[in-house]
């Protein structure tokens, strides 16, 4: 792990254009562990997705995961590694909410921890990303299980990496947009996804889910528009007093029609930067979301200008702290009552 930088973002702070977002090195401060049993699990709302979850970890807390009474260390030496203590590494919730945007180059793959176990992988880059980067990291995490993978629409520097990720890992259900596409990246997945027997929702516009208590609702999903960018699936999830919109590659059209059909409910406080900050977009959307954090997935020297120095003037000029992963390496916010910690890691 490389040194991070810590920002500490609360309420609706933010950077002048220009200067960077602010920061703060040292440990995370405040981020003692949570005390709250609050049940686990996934409820779908009315007319939201559905999806068996019973495969939830059950119980509320890290605590629950770990053995209970552990292994006989003084017989069973070999089972538990020659320690005292008898606990195998698992999967731990974070203190709270957890963006994380890994450095995937110029494609998408967010990680989205929430504060009770449940896990959802947004996209995964290319194809060969699931295993230089998504499972390494998914690894250190002790995280052997995604109960959400979104494939946002079927590109290949979106959908490409899924498709190792579902053959290693398990996965409680996929969302995805009911698009396919004649090519091997979305081949490899969609095969990977069917041959493993994994439920697969394809989600619309308004559907509500409810995960470790935290609110999604999708904005947009194959409206119809004909082109895989714009028919990205859109997200918004509220947890932890903060509010996160994840974009895609939605291009003007979709921003504006997005734009119209929820208007100040646009309004959130961390958003992916829609289409690695494409200057195909809709500068009305960009002041609507008015985010204090923007991320932005981009690789370096890409080919298509990404970001747009327009797109990052704007999002600055609404208030927001622009990240980049080009620059900064995997970026992670972490939320919790409203207050959001950024590190950048390479
Ligand atoms: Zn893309």
């Amino acid at each position: 792990m490389g040194l991070g930088l810590l920002v500490l973002v609360a309420g609706a702070c933010g950077t002048e254009g220009g200067e960077g977002p602010p920061l703060i090195t040292g440990d995370v401060p405040g981020w003692n562990t949570g005390g709250e049993d609050v049940e686990a699990g996934v409820d779908a709302g009315d007319g939201g997705p559905q999806a068996d979850f019973d495969a939830l970890p059950d119980g509320g807390s890290a605590d629950a995961r770990l053995p209970d009474d552990g292994l006989d260390c003084g017989v069973g030496a070999d089972l538990c590694g020659g320690q005292d203590d008898a606990s195998v590494p698992e999967y731990e919730p974070p203190d709270g909410f957890e963006i994380v945007m890994l450095d995937v180059g110029q494609g998408d793959s967010i990680l989205v921890r929430f504060p009770f176990g449940s896990t959802m992988l947004v996209d995964g880059g290319y194809g060969s990303n699931a295993w230089d980067v998504i499972l390494p990291y998914l690894d250190n995490l002790h995280l052997d299980r995604l109960d959400f993978v979104v494939s946002s629409h079927p590109d290949a520097d979106h959908c490409g990496g899924l498709a190792g990720v579902v053959e290693e890992l398990d996965v409680g259900v996929v969302w995805e947009n009911g698009q396919t596409a004649e090519t091997y990246s979305w081949g490899d997945f969609s095969d990977a996804v069917d041959e493993k027997g994994i439920p697969r929702k394809t989600v619309h516009r308004g559907d509500k889910a409810t995960i470790d208590g935290c609110g999604v609702e999708v904005l947009n999903a194959d409206q119809g528009w004909g082109w895989s960018n714009a028919d990205s699936v859109v997200l918004s999830i509220d947890c932890e007093g903060v509010t996160l919109l994840l974009t895609g590659d939605i291009d003007y059209w979709a921003q504006d029609d997005i734009g119209r059909a929820y208007g100040d409910g646009l309004k959130s406080d961390v958003v992916k930067v829609a289409h690695h900050g494409s200057a195909d977009h809709d500068p009305d959307f960009t002041k609507a979301v008015a985010a204090d954090i923007a991320l932005c997935s981009v690789g370096k020297w890409n080919n298509y200008g990404h970001p747009d120095p327009d797109v990052v003037a704007e999002w600055e000029a609404v208030g927001a702290a622009f990240y980049r992963t080009d620059t900064m390496g995997t970026i992670s916010v972490l939320a919790k009552d409203g207050d959001m910690v950024v590190q950048t890691q390479w």
